[in-house]
């Protein structure tokens, strides 16, 4: 096992990750940037150092500071978290180069999976289920309106190197084609200097539900069922849940082991994500994701596993635990997204915490790195904090998740708990009753 672990990350997910290494008696060490030398990472961590300026780009994301942070500290791995360069394929590499471990998948699945298009053509071959669309890139509107006639309107048309939403346009008929296929492709051009743009049959009213899969990198591949995570503001997750309210264990088991059986294939090593639209009882591949997800805490309290440990504890080359039959649901979760931000607009509103007080009791885990005094920078993502709520069934998690939310003080600035005060009192809401519209239209109501 490693003596000590580097955390190229900040904020709630460093704390998560300095707690599993604490736990297994492994040292850690927090990198920062110069805003965040009172970080509660930097304070919680055994070692610390300040990896350059406040832009992320300069510090979080780059790789010479880390490498850099790695060898002057000795520690022998590095675990990235979420977001910065959990999937960026070239850092793996260098650290490959430099002998230092990954805790996370090879640099060669995160570069399949991370490209749109030979994600879903693995997918495929693997067995998993995709939406029906073009195959590979269409290069003109001719060849857009032949491939829409044949998977039918509506369609969409999505950039290969697409990531948070961005570049993607519908058409609901020939009509709107050209113009769709035109803004779509100059949009991906500006947004990520590639204008290759795929399509896809449009679903109308889909939910989006995630399968957790977790590999040895030898050939065994477990699932730890879905999660549901259709409330999203712009393509942005917020209200996330475990079991899916709608999934039946038919479902979950065909689905499940469908994901399991291509993660042993593909030898894929650690946990990930494999994400689909789902309509109809019909699952469809979207994308997968070659990291810990943000909202990975609802399926920890379901099935009472440590995904983190079980990360390192993979990287450091020690069989994995996980075995699909001990994997047993245990009632309902429920992941809420406090972000520091100022409705109705959600725009960000970093500032100085004056008060903050967690939740606490039975079935509640408060994942944040607020404390009283700290100030949130206004450089980096506005999450603050997930509360995360446990219950015997769906009705109990959601009384907790409410009882949970009027225990949280967070003064000084604004957040997203007022929003989730008035969902809950929704009456879709506590029946399950929602698609990954929902929320937009309940906004544009209600706000
Ligand atoms: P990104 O990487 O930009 O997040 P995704 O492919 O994961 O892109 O899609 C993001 C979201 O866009 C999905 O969660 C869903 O809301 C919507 N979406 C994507 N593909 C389709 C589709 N074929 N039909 C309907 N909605 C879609």
């Amino acid at each position: 096992m490693f003596d000590k672990i580097l955390i190229a990350n900040r904020g709630e997910i460093a704390l998560r990750v300095i707690r599993a290494c604490r736990e297994m008696g492994i040292a850690s060490v927090a990198v920062h940037s110069v805003a965040d030398s009172d970080a509660m990472h930097v304070r919680m961590a055994d070692e610390s150092v300040c990896i350059g300026p406040n832009p992320s780009s300069q510090s979080y994301l780059s790789v010479p500071a880390i490498v850099a942070a790695c060898e002057i500290t000795g520690a022998q791995a590095i675990h990235p978290g979420y977001g910065f360069l959990s999937e960026n394929a070239n850092f793996v590499q260098v650290l490959e180069d430099h002998g230092i471990t990954f805790i996370g998948p090879t640099a060669e699945h995160i570069r399949i999976m991370g490209d749109k298009i030979t994600a879903k053509e693995t997918a495929k071959q693997l067995g998993i289920p995709v939406v029906p669309g073009s195959d590979g890139g269409v290069p003109d509107v001719a060849t857009a309106k032949k491939v829409a006639a044949e998977i039918g309107y509506p369609v969409i048309i999505k950039a290969t190197a697409g990531g948070g939403g961005r570049g993607m346009k519908v058409a609901r008929d020939e009509s709107e084609l050209e113009v769709a296929f035109r803004t779509a492709r100059s949009e991906s051009k500006a947004a990520f200097g590639n204008d290759e743009c795929y399509m896809e049959k449009y679903l109308q009213r889909p939910r989006h539900i995630e399968i957790q899969v977790f590999g040895d990198g030898k050939g065994r591949g477990v699932h730890l069922g879905e999660r549901d995570c259709s409330l999203q503001r712009r393509h942005q997750k917020v209200f996330e849940e475990a079991p899916g309210p709608c999934i039946t264990p038919e479902e979950r088991a065909r689905i499940g082991k469908i994901c399991a059986d291509a993660i042993g294939k593909l030898n894929y090593i650690g946990a990930g994500t494999i994400e689909f639209l789902y309509e109809d009882g019909e699952f469809y591949f979207i994308e997968m994701n070659t990291r810990l997800q943000v909202e990975h805490p609802v399926t920890e309290a379901i099935f009472d596993v440590d995904l983190v440990r079980e990360q390192i504890r993979v990287a450091a080359g020690e069989e994995m635990e996980l075995r699909q039959e001990d994997l047993k649901i245990r009632g309902h979760a429920i992941e809420v997204r406090i972000n520091a931000e100022r409705l109705p607009n959600f725009a960000p509103c970093p500032g100085k915490i004056t008060q903050y007080h967690a939740p606490g009791g039975l079935g509640v885990r408060m994942d944040s790195a607020l404390y009283d005094g700290y100030s949130i920078p206004p450089y980096y993502d506005s999450l603050i904090g997930k509360l995360i709520v446990h219950g015997r069934d769906r009705p109990e998690a959601l009384a907790r998740l409410s009882r949970a939310l009027g225990e949280l003080i967070v003064d000084g600035v604004d957040t997203t708990v007022p929003l989730f005060h008035q969902l809950l009192a929704e009456p879709d809401i506590q029946s399950g009753n929602y698609s990954i519209h929902w929320l937009e239209k309940w906004l544009a109501k209600n706000f």
